[in-house]
């Protein structure tokens, strides 16, 4: 594990660098522990640990940014507390407590400001929350114990700019019913299969699933259609993660006047906007990223003229400039943690 100290740490891949210290609460005897900061590093589990075998556990992932006044701010943190404090519901977690995780988020963004990169890059963070009750009868059970760890990473560009090639499948769907709008361990474990079949295939980036023809998401990133004052993206609904950037971006466009549209897409619709219309994907870590080929059945069908979009392109600025304060931030989406 490279440090953010190494040189080589520069343009690291995303994920690969962790910020020197962590903040860790226990639950234990029916609450929340205080918690402690630590230096990031190994933690000492069971191996009959719940997670490990009934793969109890979810996560969240959002940025702090380094802004030019030289103040540190986070995107949307209330948004991402409270999507983790659901996940734990879905899977019969301790709920982590909001004031505790929040302190825990700034906390750890405080210590490791000197890991918060300049724009373009910010600092990654973290959650995650696992079952660790040492018990390997406990698979109908919840557990009674559990950790809350945040680690921060430095991060650069994930996609870049670079169109992706995207492999859509139609047999699979991306996760277990219930499950999709729970960020959890295992939807991701589950997409690794295709997601590298498709890669070795077709070559492709990432695969957006589309069972029975019905378009979902992406691993890891909503997925939007794009034209002159139009979004076109799925409506929320179990099947997949509600995403904070999708959000975003549709409250965003709303009011530049866009027409924003949330419903069910049919896989024929979608080949038949990408024609002379942009398809991106929507997330924290790709924040926009432009969609320039989807393959399909075999066939190749070329979005646009196969370039990331050119109003994928400005709604994408638009939306990094808020999240490094270089446009006022008219939603209340920032919170400063350490100021100027
Ligand atoms: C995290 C995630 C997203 C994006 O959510 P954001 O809140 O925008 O970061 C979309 N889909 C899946 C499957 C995810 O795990």
């Amino acid at each position: 594990m490279q440090t953010p100290k190494d040189s080589a740490a520069a343009r690291a891949p995303f994920g690969t660098v962790l910020a020197p210290t962590m903040a860790v609460a226990r639950f234990q005897n029916g609450q929340w522990q205080p918690a402690e900061m630590r230096p990031t590093g190994a933690i000492e589990l069971h191996p009959a640990a719940h997670v490990l075998h009934y793969a109890s556990t979810c996560f969240e992932g959002f940025k702090a940014y380094r802004w030019a006044d030289g103040s540190i701010n986070l995107f949307r943190v209330d948004r991402h507390i409270e999507r983790m404090r659901q996940s734990a519901r879905s899977l019969i977690l301790p709920e982590p407590d909001a004031k505790q995780l929040a302190e825990m988020i700034h906390a750890t963004v405080r210590v490791n400001h000197e890991s918060v990169p300049e724009a373009p890059g910010a600092l990654y963070l973290r959650p995650v929350l696992f079952g660790t009750s040492p018990n390997i009868g406990a698979a109908g059970t919840p557990s009674e114990e559990a950790l809350l760890v945040v680690l921060a990473s430095p991060v650069w560009d994930y996609f870049g700019l670079k169109p992706l090639r995207i492999f859509v499948d139609d047999a699979h769907a991306r996760s277990a019913t219930l499950m999709g709008s729970v960020k959890t361990g295992g939807n991701y474990a589950a997409a690794l299969g295709p997601t590298l079949e498709a890669r070795r295939r077709y070559q492709s980036d990432q695969v957006l699933f589309a069972p029975g023809g019905e378009v979902q998401e992406t691993g890891a990133a909503n997925f939007v259609l794009i034209r002159k004052g139009k979004l076109l993206t799925r409506k929320l609904d179990s099947a997949i993660l509600h995403g904070v950037t999708r959000d975003s971006l549709l409250t965003l466009a709303k009011s530049e006047g866009y027409e924003v549209e949330e419903r069910a897409i049919d896989v024929r619709e979608m080949l038949d906007w990408v024609r002379d219309g942009e398809a991106a994907l929507s997330g924290t870590a790709a924040v926009l990223a432009g969609v320039g080929v989807l393959i399909h059945k075999g066939e190749e069908h070329r979005v646009g003229n196969g370039e990331v979009g050119e109003i994928t392109k400005t709604l994408r600025a638009a939306l990094v400039a808020m999240q490094r304060g270089e446009t006022p931030d008219r939603f209340g989406w920032s919170t400063p943690v350490v100021r100027p």
